[in-house]
């Protein structure tokens, strides 16, 4: 049971990560108005540090109270429940990490894709870059390339789910 705790612990810490990837990805890039707030045009995002954490955390824009991001313990309770639940099921460490990541990146491509009907590249190249690396690790290390199928498969479910 270790590994869940230490999974669900690790949920909870990635939270705030997940919540800013949601923010930074859900403002329009590209174009004079990124970084700021969709409703009141204010900057939300840098060049203030302060301004951006405390606004992903709260998930609304500060003036205008604009909805930006899911509000505070969502994300963390999402992602610590989802890696809790991975690592009842999935063995072993580093299928389990790939796993994890894999439903992290969900988590943050799910919020976003329901806000913005779009799916952001600089999220989801580096996770499934990261996620298939580990998988290649996990492989490894086990001799047994015969689990990358399902570790795959899993993977793809999670990013389906
Ligand atoms: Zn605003």
């Amino acid at each position: 049971m270790t590994s869940v705790a230490v999974a669900v612990a690790a949920g909870v810490l990635v939270g705030p990560w997940l919540r800013a990837s949601i923010v930074a990805s859900r403002l329009p890039s590209g174009d004079p108005a990124r970084g700021r707030c969709p409703g009141c045009s204010r900057r939300v995002l840098a060049p203030d540090p302060g301004t951006t954490v405390s606004t992903a955390l709260v998930g609304r824009c500060r003036a205008c109270r604009q909805r930006i991001a899911a509000p505070t313990v969502v994300i963390e309770v999402l992602s610590a429940a989802v890696l809790g639940l991975l690592a009842l099921r999935v063995h072993p460490l580093l299928v389990l990490a790939a796993a994890g990541l894999a439903a992290a990146g969900g988590i943050v491509l799910g919020a976003v894709d329901a806000s913005t009907q779009g799916l952001p590249d600089k999220v989801l190249i580096p996770t499934l870059v990261a996620v298939a690396a580990l998988l290649v690790a996990a492989g490894i290390v086990d001799h047994r390339p015969e689990r990358l199928g399902s570790a795959l498969a899993g993977a793809a479910a999670a990013f389906a789910g």
